[in-house]
């Protein structure tokens, strides 16, 4: 075993229950996972039982699964400028956080939201409110995780600044997420040595390396710059396998989970886990 065991991962479906996960990810051969805690597209969210929370626990043990993060639901708009929907939404978070302590889950992965026409500053400031108040009852675990997004429409957090903001004015540690899709969608180039080294570089200066929890690896539909959150899968998009190597060898992120969120789910993960193993065979 000369080189390090991987936390390679995917995005699992809950399809039936949540316990189900764990044995979906050891059927990829894999460690690490994502999940949505309920139905991703529904206010109405189904309660995990003692029993399911349990079963989960057991079944991550049993399967070897060593990383687990949640994906809030996407209907969840923390800078909302509407005040009944930003309230439905902040409660929505509250159950999302508490799922995930029932199910010992230690990140909440979420998209800062979309300011809607009110502008940047103030979704910003109602982002970083709402996570004030979420962290209040939360303590540090599971960690509020904010993923850098494409940047589509109104859409907030498709910039270091933004990212940086979120951290500086959040009182608990507030971790983020890596989306390779929204890195090059949001107009950071990564795809040779110097842009990578260069992106990583400003990345560490305005957020630090450190608050990474996880990446999500996804090759983009759409170019540098695009604003589109269009996944591909690896090595068919405009981001290539080598970028995807070359995260792999860096030894900063050594030990980070790498999830896919590519499409066809589990159909297509072991193509793409296939893919992104292949070189790293040979010794
Ligand atoms: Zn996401
Ligand atoms: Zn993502």
């Amino acid at each position: 075993m000369g080189k390090r065991a991987d936390l390679l991962g995917a995005h699992i479906s809950t399809a039936g229950a949540i316990e189900l996960a764990p044995g979906r990810a050891a059927r990829l051969g894999i460690r690490a996972m994502q999940v949505f805690t309920s139905n991703q597209l529904q206010w109405n969210q189904k309660q995990i039982t003692a029993s399911n929370a349990a079963s989960f626990r057991d079944r991550m043990r049993a399967h070897g699964v060593e990383f687990v993060c949640s994906h809030a639901s996407y209907l969840i708009n923390l800078a909302s400028p509407s005040p009944i929907l930003r309230r439905k939404s902040q409660a929505a978070m509250s159950a999302e956080l508490q799922r995930c302590r029932d199910l010992g889950i230690p990140f909440l992965v979420f998209h800062p939201g979309a300011h809607l026409g009110s502008g940047e500053d103030k979704g910003l400031a109602r982002v970083v409110d709402a996570m004030n108040r979420l962290s209040k009852g939360n303590g540090e675990i599971p960690a509020l995780t904010v993923e850098i997004t494409a940047g589509q429409g109104t859409c907030l957090g498709a910039s270091f600044d933004h990212l940086a903001e979120i951290v500086r004015s959040v009182r608990s540690g507030v971790r983020i997420c890596i989306d390779t899709c929204h890195l090059l969608a949001a107009g950071y180039e990564l795809r040779d040595e110097a842009s990578y080294g260069r992106t990583f570089d400003a990345l560490e200066r305005a957020v630090g390396l450190h608050r990474i929890a996880v990446f999500h690896f996804n090759d983009s539909k759409g170019d540098l710059g695009c604003r589109l959150d269009r996944h591909e899968h690896i090595g068919k998009g405009r981001i290539g396998l080598a970028t995807f190597h070359r995260l792999m060898d860096d030894d900063r992120f050594r030990r980070m989970p790498m999830i896919l969120e590519t499409p066809e789910g589990e159909a297509k993960d072991p193509m793409n886990l296939r893919k992104l193993r292949a070189r790293r065979r040979s010794p």
